[in-house]
């Protein structure tokens, strides 16, 4: 534990129910910058109560869902969801319409509770009233279905006598927390409580095992949101037992095991297990409140080293089909550990404070999260490849264990698991692109088209970002507050962003040191303009196989192919359209090689904007493209339907130079990301 550390834990540990961030010494005023700390009937509303003693304060406190609203881009990509398979999975889909959780008789255990985590921030980030009432009337099924005894309506009568997986409980709870920040309900607030309190009594009866044992750290996420609106110590006795009973990832990361490509029907393990892995990025900083120990602090960063080591992806993911497999670019990603991974960077964001997380989260969202979609949000994939030439089904499959739909776009590629989860992913960004300060001060973490309303000192103010951002390199902000008020605004630097400048309206430009968070200190009257400018070179960098990969900010680039889309599984339960099954298949060629020029590819590399489209992820939606020399390679090919893997060094192409385009890998759905090099 560092000095700082030591302060700030045993300044919570003093401060009762005197609020006080402990950083700076700064008086936190309860129910100002945060929310309303106790809703109408004196019952825990959506604010905390105080600086509990126990828990370290995290760097930054997300704002309660709703404060944040979408504008621009990414107004239309969350729309998009929401008239896409998101809105509308309960409408046909039995595992979340039937559901056990909702009265019915179909799946019982996470898909429910899935879906709602996803949607609850959807219907409240888009202030859809609809989605709202939708989700209202499901969150008031559960609760009113909560037995006696504290446990949801599905955990079976007879699951105290036996072995019971505690998995969908700590989901449950977590998705829960968010209806109570948006809503203030008190019932789901009492329903939280009640079953936190089953929970405690189970684990001491029968600890955690396989699904709840793996994800034990999810369970933090409701217990502090209850701890810090009530301070009842049995909450914090809860967290101590899950970790304990929880798997050791800390000890598996120092292992030999974790290094090693799963191999291709391969044995699946829990430890290697992909979305456990995108979850488990969180443990460690979701941990150091309760511990204050360092090793935890700093164990999302060891376990990612690790990861991009072993297993990393240029998009910033790690592959797994479904278990880690490897650097090569034709293993699998699961669409679960996408989502996953960005919601694990965002709460380590806020606890941490670390600049580098938000460049991660950027990268991974803007990259890998839009790519494994249709660009209708209708139909996803299972797995995604970065090098995803063809899309078809496949029993001569390369995945590990997944199975032969595995890189289809449709309703339930392979497993269902990704139908109910992938929700998640844009809605949960947008609620976490602005968080504040201790100090009452707001930082923009992540960069993306948006407004955040909060209340520094008690004054309304709103900051607003508009943007073409990732598209473009530069943002206009304005902060707008209803009287003078003084707070500070942070802003990520991304370390990329060489040369980066802010802009003052009226006053002088601003250099930025990449790598962290800008601090700009001032009062605050009417609305303030500035302007923001981070600076974006072309980089090529050589990775499996010295491959080589394109990027631009926090973009990754691919080559864009013409597709053929073919429907497929048209008679079964559930492909009605718009909600069908698809395979892709390249149109055009694929299997070219970037050209070097004076050895460097990045020399013969040009930009070019194009209008970011009303599908800003789509092929004719990319806001950028990049032009390349390259040659094609004819004894590259497909073999067992995915691209023949290639070798290291410069490839042998008599085939004349061809200019070629690349567009952002998210806009893509069959593409090659990481090349072979040919002589320019
Ligand atoms: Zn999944």
């Amino acid at each position: 534990m560092t000095d700082i550390d030591r302060r700030r834990f045993l300044g919570g540990l003093a401060a009762g129910t005197t609020a006080w961030a402990a950083t700076g010494g700064m008086p936190l005023p309860l129910g100002s910058a945060l929310g309303d700390a106790h809703g109408p009937s004196g019952a825990p509303g959506v604010g905390i109560r105080a600086l509990q003693p126990g828990l370290l304060e995290p760097a930054f406190r997300t704002l309660p869902l709703g404060s944040i609203r979408p504008r621009g881009w990414l107004a239309r990509q969350l729309r998009i969801q929401a008239d896409g398979l998101s809105g509308h999975l309960d409408e046909f889909w039995p595992d979340v319409g039937q559901s056990q959780w909702f009265g019915g008789d179909a799946e019982g255990w996470e898909r429910a509770p899935y879906w709602l985590d996803g949607v609850i921030p959807l219907a409240w980030v888009l202030d859809d009233t609809a989605l709202q009432e939708k989700v209202s009337k499901h969150i008031r099924t559960i609760v009113q279905r909560q037995r006696p005894d504290g446990w949801y309506g599905p955990y079976p009568a007879d699951a105290g006598a036996r072995s019971y997986d505690l998995w969908a409980i700590l989901l449950a709870n977590k998705m829960m927390t968010q209806y109570h920040e948006a809503t203030a309900d008190e019932a789901a607030f009492r329903a939280i409580e009640a079953s936190l309190r089953a929970l405690a009594t189970k684990v001491e009866q029968a600890p955690l095992h396989n699904w709840g044992r793996y994800r034990w750290f999810e369970g933090l996420v409701p217990v502090y949101y209850v701890y810090e609106r009530t301070g009842d110590a049995w909450l914090l006795d809860l967290a101590r037992r899950l970790q304990e009973q929880g798997f050791d990832y800390p000890a598996f990361y120092r292992g030999e095991d974790v290094a090693l490509s799963t191999p291709r029907r391969g044995l699946w393990t829990w430890a290697k297990h992909v979305v456990n892995t995108g979850m488990a990025i969180k443990a460690g900083a979701l941990a150091w409140r309760l511990t204050g120990r360092d090793e935890d602090r700093t164990e999302p960063a060891r376990m990612l080293g690790v990861l991009d080591r072993y297993h990393g992806q240029v998009t910033g993911m790690f592959t797994g089909d479904e278990c880690l497999a490897g650097k090569n670019p034709i293993q699998g990603s699961e669409l679960c550990a996408v989502v996953e991974f960005l919601y694990s960077l965002e709460m380590a964001l806020a606890v941490l404070g670390e600049p580098w997380i938000g460049d991660r989260l950027e990268r991974v969202a803007f990259n890998a999260l839009p790519a494994t979609f249709s660009p209708d949000m209708w139909a996803h994939q299972y797995d995604q490849q970065v090098n995803q030439v063809q899309c078809t089904h496949n029993p001569d499959h390369m995945w590990t264990t997944n199975g032969p739909e595995s890189n289809l776009y449709g309703l339930e590629p392979n497993y269902g698991c990704c139908t109910a989860n992938m929700h998640q992913g844009w809605p949960k960004f947008a609620a976490h692109l602005w968080m504040t300060t201790p100090d009452e001060g707001l930082a923009v973490v992540a960069y993306a088209p948006s407004e955040a309303r909060f209340r520094p000192r008690g004054v309304p103010a709103t900051v607003s970002l508009d943007t073409d951002y990732p598209f473009r390199e530069t943002m206009s902000l304005a902060v707008a507050t209803e009287q003078p008020v003084a707070f500070p605004l942070s802003l990520r630097v991304p370390k990329w962003s060489e040369g980066a400048v802010l802009r003052l309206e009226g006053g002088g430009d601003i250099p930025l040191q990449p790598g962290t968070f800008h601090r700009l200190e001032r009062e605050w009257r009417g609305t303030t303009r500035l302007s923001l400018h981070l600076p974006m070179s072309p980089k090529v960098t050589l990775r499996y196989n010295e491959g080589a990969a394109v990027e631009r900010g926090p973009l990754v680039y691919s080559l864009a192919l013409e597709e053929h889309w073919t429907r497929i599984n048209a008679d079964r339960p559930g492909r009605e359209l718009p909600h069908g099954d698809f395979e892709v298949r390249p149109a055009s060629d694929w299997n070219y090689g970037l050209a070097l020029r004076n050895g460097q590819v990045e020399s013969g590399i040009h930009f070019e904007e194009r209008p970011v489209g009303e599908r800003p992820f789509s092929p004719e939606g990319a806001g950028m493209a990049a032009r390349v020399s390259g040659r094609q390679i004819e004894n590259w090919k497909l073999e067992h339907g995915w691209a023949g893997e290639f070798g290291p060094g410069v490839r042998e192409s008599t085939e004349p130079l061809r200019e070629l385009t690349l567009i952002p890998y998210g806009c893509t759905n069959i593409r090659v990301t990481e090349f072979p090099r040919v002589a320019g």
